[in-house]
């Protein structure tokens, strides 16, 4: 479900823009207000809306989830730690979800770049950046070539 800005909710911050991973969140150099440049490059990840301090941003939901009428609004409470969303369908029915936000405070994520450049070795692996650790576990489960003999007749 791409995103669209309720232009008059917004008012014009960049949050959405600076963190788009797609590049499609633009600020309209007329109105100077957020606007998806591409929604058919949305890659659904609703950083924009869990962003955007005004609740400005909405979920375009597709028509399977949520048919022509409906609302899909987000919430984001930071102080509660909670996400809230709301379904309202054409019929008056509302679906409400409330999830936590994440589990460590926001804006104490570390970039890549922030972060000690990998061994070399690290590039022959198949686990990925900080595993097993960042998992909190010694060892990622792996088969043993004999359980993959196991059933081959
Ligand atoms: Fe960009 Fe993600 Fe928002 Fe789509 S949902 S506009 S990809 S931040
Ligand atoms: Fe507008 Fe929200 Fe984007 Fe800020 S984060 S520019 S208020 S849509």
């Amino acid at each position: 479900m791409p995103t669209f800005v309720y232009m008059t909710r917004c008012d014009g911050c960049g949050h959405c823009v600076d963190i788009c991973p797609s590049n499609i969140m633009h600020i309209d150099t007329t109105y100077r207000r957020a606007y998806n440049i591409e929604p058919s490059m949305c890659w659904e990840c609703y950083s924009c809306v869990k962003a955007c301090p005004q609740n400005a941003i909405d979920c375009r939901g597709y028509a399977d989830f949520a048919p022509m009428g409906h609302s899909v609004r987000v919430l984001r409470e930071p102080e509660k730690g909670t996400i809230s969303w709301k379904i309202k369908f054409r019929n008056g029915h509302e679906k409400n979800f409330e999830s936590p936000i994440r589990t460590t405070p926001w804006g104490s994520i570390k970039s890549a770049s922030e972060y000690a450049a990998p061994n070399p070795d690290a590039f022959k692996s198949q686990e990925l950046a900080h595993e097993p650790e960042a998992l909190n576990i010694d060892k990622l489960p792996a088969l043993t070539p004999d359980q993959l003999k196991q059933g081959v007749v």
